[in-house]
Formats: structure tokens, C-alpha cells, sequence
């Protein structure tokens, strides 16, 4: 059978896509890489509104998270860290193991970070040099107002501000030089439509000059190293790219960089979340504001999802279940291919039969259309 993926990563990629990503190969020192790369990298400035270049690792987006702790945390680095999922938990971590000293603060699954709390901490915790911040929290659905909470910093001592774009970049707003980022990482396989195995980098200007100055505990993803080769005018990457996924990239971008894309993310999610609430799914988001236009988390008011979560793979539909103390209690519809009103409607439509299955024997009519394909109908 078919199988359709809503997982908030991998996505489903397009024809486009896939056709790009069977080039013939290139050899990657040479004006035919250079191009490709210098390529990729103006749609991204696009995408981000940024004069700056991005560093694209072959890696998935923990290979990026790890390249900001690596380049930017250390010993005797105070990280004051903000999380409110799985993500904001794993960037801590990562941050952790290279050595630095962690003030960490927790906001309760499902509930947003607000500028207040984040400001409220820095000040609390003056002498912070770094702060850890998740745009989207793809275990939860969460959307963090990321513009909102760097701007509410306090001015007299901005600490660098790192940001884990992994599941917005490509699919919402994400402009990291507006808005005052010095580090952010994603990676290819959610909002940015491509395969998984690329994993990217921004930078500011001030983060440049911070790296420039202080000694990297990874040889792998030394920004500055990668800087060297990939800031002349014919770039190169220092180790041997993935080319294939670089050709996959850049005719992805393309989609994500026409003009209304953003928007019909919005409207792909709001619509999908306003169908499922109708069935008696509860978002696990409460506050509309910090909803997620990549990644819907739905609950059932009386407790285990598991079995709808189970019913939709059974129909070839496959939705992400939740992770940590949320399994079993979540289920995660992702948005960010093109899904439009076809694909809503057989989501939600699946979802229906699922409830119903979830209680054999309800007698809807999708349920009573299943048993005759899967050949249970007497
Ligand atoms: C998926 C994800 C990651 C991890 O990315 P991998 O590619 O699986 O390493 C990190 N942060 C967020 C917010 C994510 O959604």
C-alpha cells in the first residue's frame, strides 16, 4: 500500500526534487561546484533576508546544533538555555557536553516562551554569555516568537543569541538578521523540503568575529575552518559535499522562496487543526498564538491516542507520535510539504475513520468503506 508521510521530518519531497537530486554528479573542486554552491546560497539569503553566506554541513540538524555549541560554548561559557520540548532539552545537553555552565529554564509542554520569561532569566542571570533559544519545538507544535523575545533583551549586555531553526526555516518567517540572531541552525529535511543529510549554519557579524577569536573543540564543524574555503569567490566546501543533495536543495528552494508560500503553510495548518477540533481532537497547543504552521500536536480529551495514531499508519497515513512523557498522549501532523485542501481532507477524513475504528463498530461510513478493502466486511 501507499504510504503518505506527515512526519514533521523527513517530508515528502516533490518530483522537482527528486529529479533534481538524479544529476549526474559533479566533482566538487571546481567552477561547476562553485556555481551550484554560490547558487544555493543567494536563494538562501532570500529565504532569510541575509547578506551573510550559510554553512552547509553534510549532517542531519544536530550536526548544526552541535557546530554553534562547538564553535560558541566551552568551559567558563555561561549558557542560559530556554526550553519547552524534546529540542530546547537536546541543545542544552549538546552544550553541556562541551562544557559549559548551564542555567536552564523549563516551560511546561505545549505552552510558549514568552519575552517576559526570557528577559526575566537574563536579568536574573546577568552574566550570561550565550543564550539557547528553539524557534519551532517540533516535539510539542510550539512557535516561538523569536523576534518578539531578542528584542525584549535587555540592551547593556546582549548575550549571543543561538537559535535552533531546524523545523521553521523554509516553512514560517525566519529572519535571523532582523531580528537580531547570531547563530542559527537547521537542516534539510523539514521546512527546507529536501532529503534528510544536510545541516546549516547563519551566522552574524558578531558572531564571526566571536569565532574568529576562540579555539573550536571540533575539527569537523570549525566554523571559521569552513568559513576559509567557502568565503572565496570560487567556494568549495573543505571535506567532500553530498552534491546530490546540494542539486535537491537548490530546486527546493525555489519552493520555499515563492511569494505566498509562508501563508499557505499558515492556512494549511489553521485549517487542518480547525477540522480536527471539530472532530474532538484538542490541540495541545491552548494558545493559538504559538501554534506551530509546520507542526500540528493533537490530543484526545479522554487520554490514550495510540490507537488512532496506530489506525492512520494501518491506512497508510503516517503521523508522528509524541516523544518522551508526551507518548501515547500526542500524535503530530506535519504541514510543511505542499499539502493543500486534497490532503486535509484525506487527514481528516482518515481521522474520522480512525475514531471510529478506535471504537469498532461506530458504523461511519469511511469505517464501513475500510472493511470492505481490507476485506473485513461480511
Ligand atoms: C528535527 C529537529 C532536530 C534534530 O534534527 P536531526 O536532523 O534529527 O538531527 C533538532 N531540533 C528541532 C527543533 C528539530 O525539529
Amino acid at each position: 500500500m501507499k504510504r503518505y508521510l506527515f512526519t514533521p521530518g523527513p517530508v515528502p519531497t516533490s518530483r522537482g526534487v527528486s529529479l533534481a537530486e538524479a544529476g549526474e554528479l559533479i566533482a566538487h573542486r571546481g567552477a561547476d561546484f562553485s556555481e551550484l554552491f554560490l547558487r544555493i546560497e543567494k536563494k538562501l539569503s532570500l529565504l532569510l533576508r541575509s547578506s551573510g553566506r550559510t554553512v552547509i554541513f553534510p549532517s542531519s540538524g544536530t550536526g548544526a546544533l552541535e557546530s554553534l555549541a562547538a564553535n560558541f560554548t566551552g568551559p567558563g561559557v555561561r549558557v542560559l538555555s530556554v526550553s519547552c520540548g524534546i529540542f530546547g532539552d537536546r541543545f542544552r545537553e549538546i552544550a553541556d557536553l562541551h562544557g559549559a555552565s548551564i542555567t536552564g529554564v523549563d516551560v511546561p509542554p505545549g505552552e510558549g516562551v514568552t519575552p517576559q520569561i526570557v528577559a526575566e532569566a537574563i536579568v536574573a542571570n546577568s552574566g550570561t554569555d550565550v543564550l539557547l533559544l528553539t524557534h519551532n519545538e517540533t516535539s510539542t507544535g510550539v512557535l516561538n516568537p523569536i523576534e518578539e523575545i531578542v528584542s525584549a533583551l535587555p540592551k547593556w549586555k546582549k548575550p549571543l543569541v543561538l537559535v535552533d531553526g531546524v523545523s521553521s526555516v523554509g516553512a514560517m518567517p525566519c529572519y535571523p538578521e532582523e531580528w537580531g540572531v547570531d547563530g542559527l541552525a537547521t537542516a534539510s529535511q523539514k521546512g527546507l523540503l529536501t532529503p534528510p543529510g544536510l545541516g546549516l549554519v547563519w551566522l552574524s557579524e558578531r558572531a564571526w568575529e566571536r569565532a574568529a577569536g576562540k579555539k573550536c573543540g571540533s575539527y569537523y564543524f570549525d566554523l571559521v575552518r569552513q568559513k576559509k574555503d567557502l568565503y572565496k569567490d570560487a567556494p568549495e566546501n573543505p571535506y567532500t559535499p553530498p552534491v546530490s543533495l546540494y542539486y535537491a536543495l537548490d530546486a527546493a528552494l525555489d519552493t520555499v522562496t515563492a511569494d505566498g508560500w509562508f501563508a499557505t503553510r499558515r492556512r494549511a495548518a489553521d485549517t487542518f487543526v480547525a477540522g480536527a477540533e471539530a472532530l474532538g481532537f484538542k490541540p495541545l497547543v491552548a494558545d493559538k498564538k504559538f501554534r506551530s504552521a509546520g507542526v500540528s500536536a493533537l490530543s484526545l480529551p479522554n487520554g490514550d491516542i495510540s490507537d488512532v495514531t496506530k489506525s492512520l499508519r494501518a491506512m497508510g497515513l503516517e503521523p508522528a507520535g509524541g516523544q518522551g512523557a508526551l507518548r501515547g498522549k500526542i500524535m503530530r501532523i506535519a504541514h510543511y510539504h505542499d499539502v493543500s485542501w486534497p490532503e486535509i481532507s484525506l487527514m481528516l477524513g482518515a481521522l474520522y475513520a480512525a475514531l471510529g475504528s478506535a471504537r469498532r463498530g461506530s458504523g461511519n461510513f469511511i469505517e464501513a468503506a475500510f472493511d470492505v478493502w481490507e476485506g473485513l466486511a461480511k
